[in-house]
Order: C-alpha cells, then structure tokens, then sequence
C-alpha cells in the first residue's frame, strides 16, 4: 500500500508512523529524518536545507521533491510505501502526481491525524527540541495551516482522505488508524 501520512508538528504523528510501517511491512519515508540526516552527513542537500529547518520554515519543494524522487527509485518502494512528512505543499503532491502516474502507480489512502491547536502548542512547548522554542514552533504552525492543510482539500476532492483523531493514547490513536487503513484494503478488494 501507498499512504500519505499528513499532520501539524506535535501531532504524534512520528509515533504514528513507526506503528504503521511494521504493522503493513512497509518502508518509512520521512523527509525530516532525510533532511536530518543529510545535514548529519554534511551533504551539499543538507547544507542547503539547514537555514530552512532551524527557522521552522519548509525547504524548497524542487530540493525536497528531487530527494523523494530517488527514494521512490528504489526497488523496497516496489509494494508502497508509508510518505510520512511529504508532500506538505500542493505543488509537492502535485509533482508526486505526475511521478506516481508516470510510474503507473497510485495512492492507497491519505491520513489525516488531526489535533487541536491549543493541544499541539502545549505538547510542542513541552518538548525539548532545539528547533522547539515557541516562536519556531508558531512559526511551523502556520506553515502547517498556510501550506499544507490546503492538501487535505486536494486529496478529498479525489476521495483520498481519511481523518484520524490524535487525541487519547496511543494505542487508541493506533487503533482508529488501523482501521481507517484497513477499510481502504477491504474497499480496493
Ligand atoms: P519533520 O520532522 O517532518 O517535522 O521535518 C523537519 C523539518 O524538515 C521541517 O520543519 C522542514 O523544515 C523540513 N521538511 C521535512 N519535510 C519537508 C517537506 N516535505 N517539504 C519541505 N520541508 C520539509
């Protein structure tokens, strides 16, 4: 299965995710850990990306959508995989479109986890990451709802979306997951 994994920063989402990957047996494909790691390598693509990253701000989508790109080349990508962070601008998915047509494949399901801003700004500030001071993490916020939520608009509209709450525990939060993912595989049958 291809699924695009969608939520604000603080959201549980990464949690999330790694739940997910080994339930289906899919690889994980999170662009903030490739950017993370690229900068760890010092690569010219995370050099490029750093000033972005630390300002809470996205990295230009023909950097991000390149990187993607050859990860999807990649043969373990053959059977789906989970897109966890990507795309986060309509013009990522739409460039995903045209590589995911060209390759003659499609889109299984689009999760929404969906958290409150109050909620998130409260887990977020509790957190101790460097890039979490509270003016970042209002700063990724906004990106959040300036940039990316207009996707699940997008991906509604192609009867794509599934919206999953990311309150309670995350047992429960998985739970509501696993659903919503098998109802897609019961329908594709
Ligand atoms: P994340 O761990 O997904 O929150 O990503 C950390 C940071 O990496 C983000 O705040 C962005 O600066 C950058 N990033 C990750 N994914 C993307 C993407 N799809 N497009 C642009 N920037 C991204």
């Amino acid at each position: 299965m291809l699924i695009v994994f969608i939520g604000p920063p603080g959201a549980g989402k990464g949690t999330q995710a790694l739940r997910l990957v080994d339930y289906l047996r899919i690889p994980h494909l999170s662009t903030g850990d490739m950017l993370r790691q690229a900068r760890k390598d010092e690569s010219e693509l995370g050099r490029q990306a750093a000033s972005f990253m630390d300002a809470g701000r996205l990295v230009p989508d023909h950097l991000v959508i390149r990187m993607v790109a050859k990860r999807l080349d990649n043969d373990d990508c053959a059977h789906g995989c989970l897109l966890d962070g990507f795309p986060r601008t309509l013009e990522q998915a739409q460039r995903l479109d045209d590589y995911l047509r060209e390759h003659g494949i499609h889109i299984d399901a689009v999760l929404e986890l969906r958290v409150e801003d109050e909620e998130l700004i409260r887990r977020l500030v509790g957190r101790h990451r460097a890039d979490d001071a509270l003016d970042i993490v209002r700063q990724r916020l906004e990106v959040y709802s300036a940039q990316t939520r207009p996707l699940l608009n997008y991906y509604d509209l192609q009867g794509l979306l599934d919206t999953v709450g990311g309150q309670g525990a995350p047992d429960e939060v998985f739970e509501r997951i696993r659903e919503a993912v098998e109802a897609r595989r019961q329908a594709a049958k």
